[in-house]
């Protein structure tokens, strides 16, 4: 999890140092909270951060 990076748009997680693979993003290292979305529809959360695909976000990214 350490080498973990959250993109600063989409918050997504990803293990790529450079650039979020999912929207091309700037991804950054200092992110808390780690939520992991399996059926957005059916989430509070995912609705509320606007998340629409499943995956591993997180909930904060600096
Ligand atoms: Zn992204």
């Amino acid at each position: 999890m350490m080498n973990l990076r959250a993109c600063k748009t989409c918050h997504s997680i990803t293990d790529q140092a450079t650039k979020c693979p999912r929207c091309g993003g700037e991804v950054s290292r200092e992110w808390q909270g780690y939520l992991v979305v399996i059926d957005p529809e059916k989430s509070e959360i995912a609705r509320k951060m606007g998340i629409h695909a499943a995956g591993r976000y997180a909930l904060r990214v600096k």
